[in-house]
């Protein structure tokens, strides 16, 4: 399986920033068999689906409501998102959890929306470093893993993707090891079928890109701030 590499704009981009983005990102990864993500703000969405179509690049979004449709002030819906030409969306994302409040029974509610809209969900799982300095990460990960697919029919799990993000790495340029990272995606890909990608992200750059994508049990990666420079991020791309 090609490698997946998804960027995680956050709360960065307008949408003519996006289109520009797009546009000077296509011709820098079109000989590369890496597959190529944007996630990104929702205002940004229809500029990035127009500026993406025809090329390889797959527009997505960063979180959306469980709900079709409802009294959810400020909330989006997988429907929405649908017909806005997204094809993925990030779930349960740590800044979600933390800052926002996101229960592991909310995001399995989402996952289930996500694929009964057709959109490919990115469910995040991650241990901070006091968990890993307790030796929870596993059992911390078994059941983030657990409750946020719970209830999913083996088809609808073949269509998921996990992003381990150990929150520690988040923003903080602290990025696991190569080794690290190898040895806690094999935890998580023994409870997984083997179809399903498990993407490392955490301070990915492309000074460690390479040496973290070339494990086996990595399957690509989620990237933060090095996805929002077009050239770092097409040097992550291009260097799969
Ligand atoms: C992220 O936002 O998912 C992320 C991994 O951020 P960064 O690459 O900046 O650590």
């Amino acid at each position: 399986m090609d490698l997946m590499i998804i960027g995680n704009w956050k709360m960065y981009k307008t949408g003519s920033e996006a289109s520009q983005f797009i546009h000077a990102l296509i011709p820098l990864i079109k000989d590369t068999s890496a597959r190529a993500f944007l996630a990104v703000p929702f205002t940004a969405l229809y500029e990035a689906v127009q500026a993406a179509m025809g090329s390889k690049i797959i527009i997505g979004a960063q979180n959306m409501h469980d709900a079709d449709e409802g009294a959810y002030t400020g909330e989006v819906s997988a429907p929405m998102l649908k017909s806005a030409g997204v094809q993925f969306v990030i779930l349960g994302h740590s800044e979600r959890r933390e800052l926002f409040g996101e229960s592991d029974a909310f995001i399995n509610r989402k996952v289930k929306s996500a694929l009964k809209n057709g959109l490919k969900p990115i469910l995040c799982i991650g241990e901070t470093s006091a968990q890993r300095e307790n030796n929870q990460t596993r059992t911390i990960l078994a059941e983030q893993l657990k409750n946020s697919l719970a209830g999913l029919l083996p088809e609808e799990l073949k269509e998921v993707v996990i992003a381990y993000e150990p929150i520690w790495a988040i923003g903080t340029g602290k990025s696991a090891t190569p080794d690290m990272a190898q040895e806690t995606h094999a935890m998580i890909r023994a409870h997984l079928p083997k179809i399903v990608p498990i993407l490392y992200g955490g301070s990915v750059k492309p000074e460690n890109s390479r040496a973290l994508l070339s494990q086996p049990d990595i399957g690509g990666a989620l990237v933060g701030g090095a996805s929002l420079n077009v050239q770092s991020f097409a040097k992550i791309i291009t260097g799969c």
